[in-house]
């Protein structure tokens, strides 16, 4: 069977299914209803954090989804509607000259055997292909916090994640770091995580998936 028609009959067998609400969509990643309410965040966002997505509507279902079902196959999915969206103009957007490597947020260890992935560290891998940089899994978490409910303070969430990082590695010394995280809320989360790195002489430029507009109370927890 040519190889056309192999796919024509894999893709009517087992169609995808939207990652935001499971309709049937084809080859698409998203169904045409929540990709229409997908919003691309402008570069350079307010805090000092750029981000691919607002995190709201679909992008907010989808990534609820993948952390909590979970299921690494959508994040893989989420990551290549990014690129497709981004990849293209992003290192012009960011302005990347400086940044020699590229370091994520990782999951507490015990989260990551739960969930079986980390998004972050799937993301940062994605950004580094972008870019054409290393990626250093450098940091770690020493603390297993229970998830950051949305409508905490940015007081309260950096009360929350204080001292939760650490360097792990301290023999490398590059000038500046994209650091990466999969969800931005109030930025606590990325600021713990950029205090090791400064400690050690790096400068940091944040970057999240998705940001969450701060004025949107949400009970969500991430
Ligand atoms: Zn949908």
């Amino acid at each position: 069977m040519a190889p056309i028609y192999a796919n024509l009959l894999f893709s009517s067998l087992f169609p995808s299914r939207c990652i935001s609400c499971d309709a049937i969509c084809g080859d698409l990643i998203f169904c045409d209803f929540c990709n229409s309410t997908i919003r691309v965040s402008a570069h350079a966002a307010a805090g000092g954090v750029s981000s691919g997505f607002h995190y709201a509507a679909a992008i907010r279902n989808a990534m609820l989804r993948i952390k909590f079902t979970p299921c690494e196959q959508s994040g893989r999915s989420l990551l290549r509607y990014w690129q497709q969206h981004h990849s293209e103009n992003f290192t012009a957007a960011l302005h990347p000259q400086g940044i020699s490597a590229v370091c994520f947020v990782p999951l507490h260890w015990r989260r990551r055997l739960t969930r079986g992935f980390d998004l972050s560290s799937l993301f940062a891998r994605a950004l580094g292909r972008a870019l054409q940089l290393p990626v250093l899994d450098v940091l770690q978490c020493t603390r297993f916090d229970p998830p950051l409910s949305l409508a905490l303070s940015k007081q309260d969430r950096l009360l929350r994640t204080q001292n939760r990082y650490r360097l792990t590695d301290s023999s490398f010394s590059p000038a500046e770091v994209l650091l990466v995280d999969d969800i931005c809320t109030t930025g606590a989360t990325l600021d713990s995580a950029a205090i090791p790195l400064l400690e050690h002489g790096i400068r940091v430029r944040k970057y999240a998936l998705a940001q969450a507009l701060i004025k949107e109370k949400s009970h969500d927890t991430i």
